[in-house]
């Protein structure tokens, strides 16, 4: 059921295709439901013939969603005016099978006309007029010449048979509520998935490099608003090609998602962690000076060297190296980001496993005005 919804959603395509398809997918499987629902309708009601109608019609949507699952799995692009004309031949063989025209069944043809522009694309103007036209033809036709129902039908009485003329109108109604709604609510769901995983990164789960740059921005501009003073740090593992070389990737890799989840847990409730290179990380560290914000990486520094990290069947020591400063609004941000990495570097000669931090000169520290 899931996979049939998410068939051809490709998060390529556009919102407005997406949901057209996500509405596409709901539709013929509203309609399944709507048949089964008259079959037990009918049941309920005691006759039998038109429960086994009912029962019948089934086939058609199945038979429909099967041909355009087998059309989209080969690649084919999305078929929308094809879902529309599976809806379509249901509700046919309904009025040709035996309902006739007398419980208003050819007024879904009107339906089906009112939602071709939310389900068929507006570029698709020839399925558009395909689908259109036909909704309309088929509803003229039977508007005008009424089809006479079954004796099963004329069984049920006048009283029964004006309450399911109000039944097609509600279930109408119904299905397109419920396929708008399914359409928006997926379509939304994608979009928050699409939006994560842009901002994500893959192995550790920590925001990535986009969203470093992204949030440095933010805290500039809050900076020069509220003059919230920030800092950042960057953390580089120590011989970590070390631990590549003689463990292997993967339990490089190991190293790595252990080393994010205890940056993430020693981070502060507003400081963001980003994996923005291979073994590299950035703290942004919020409303501290650069000694508070010193103290706090030199704690972290100590906590990851304490920590054994496992790595495939070793359990290894691991140490890293950090480069911390405080932004201030006097330089720009490739000069900031380029002290910090000198700092951090200069931590690296210095012997690993240290806090070097970046000062910047008297005149550029100078708070704005
Ligand atoms: P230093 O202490 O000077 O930082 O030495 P280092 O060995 O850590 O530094 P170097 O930059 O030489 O090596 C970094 C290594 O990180 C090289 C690369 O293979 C490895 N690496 C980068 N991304 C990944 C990753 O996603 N997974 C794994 N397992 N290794 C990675
Ligand atoms: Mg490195
Ligand atoms: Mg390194």
């Amino acid at each position: 059921m899931w996979s049939w919804l998410q068939m051809g959603v490709d998060p390529a395509l556009s919102g407005a295709l997406r949901r057209r398809q996500y509405i596409t997918n709901a539709v013929p499987v509203l309609v399944l439901t709507m048949v089964v629902f008259y079959s037990l309708l009918f049941a309920w009601l005691g006759n039998a013939a038109l429960a086994t109608l009912s029962l019948k019609m089934m086939a058609i949507p199945l038979l429909g969603m099967a041909w355009v699952y087998w059309l989209q799995r080969r690649g084919q692009p999305p078929h929308y005016w094809k879902a529309c004309l599976i809806c379509q031949a249901t509700v046919l063989a309904g009025i040709l099978g035996g309902q006739g025209t007398q419980i208003g069944g050819h007024h879904y043809f009107l339906f089906f006309f009112l939602t071709t522009p939310l389900v068929v694309p507006t570029q698709d103007k020839r399925g558009m007029a395909i689908v259109c036209l036909v909704c309309i033809s088929w509803f003229c036709l039977f508007e005008w010449f009424s089809w006479p129902a079954s004796p099963a039908v004329q069984a049920l009485g006048p009283a029964t048979i004006k309450l399911l003329y109000l039944n097609v109108l509600l279930s109408g109604t119904f299905v397109l509520f419920i396929a708008l709604l399914a359409g928006d609510y997926f379509s939304e769901a994608l979009e928050r998935r699409i939006q994560q995983m842009a901002s994500t990164d893959e192995l550790t789960g920590l925001a990535n490099r986009r969203v470093f740059y992204q949030t440095l921005a933010q805290w500039q501009t809050a900076y020069h608003v509220k003059q919230r003073p920030f800092c950042v740090a960057i953390l580089d593992i120590d011989h970590f090609k070390h631990i590549n070389d003689t463990y292997g990737h993967e339990a490089g890799d190991q190293v790595l998602r252990a080393l994010s989840a205890l940056l993430q847990q020693g981070a502060g409730y507003e400081d963001r962690v980003c994996r923005i290179g291979g073994e590299e990380f950035a703290i942004l560290l919020a409303e501290r000076t650069l000694e508070q914000a010193h103290l706090a990486c030199e704690a972290l520094r100590q906590r990851i060297a304490a920590a054994p990290l496992r790595a495939g069947n070793a359990t290894l020591a691991v140490t890293v190296s950090l480069g911390l400063g405080q932004w201030h609004a006097s330089q720009s941000e490739a000069s900031f980001l380029a002290g910090i990495d000198r700092a951090l570097y200069a931590a690296k000669h210095a012997g690993r496993n240290a806090v070097h931090l970046y000062h910047a000169t008297a005149s550029q520290a100078a708070s704005p005005a």
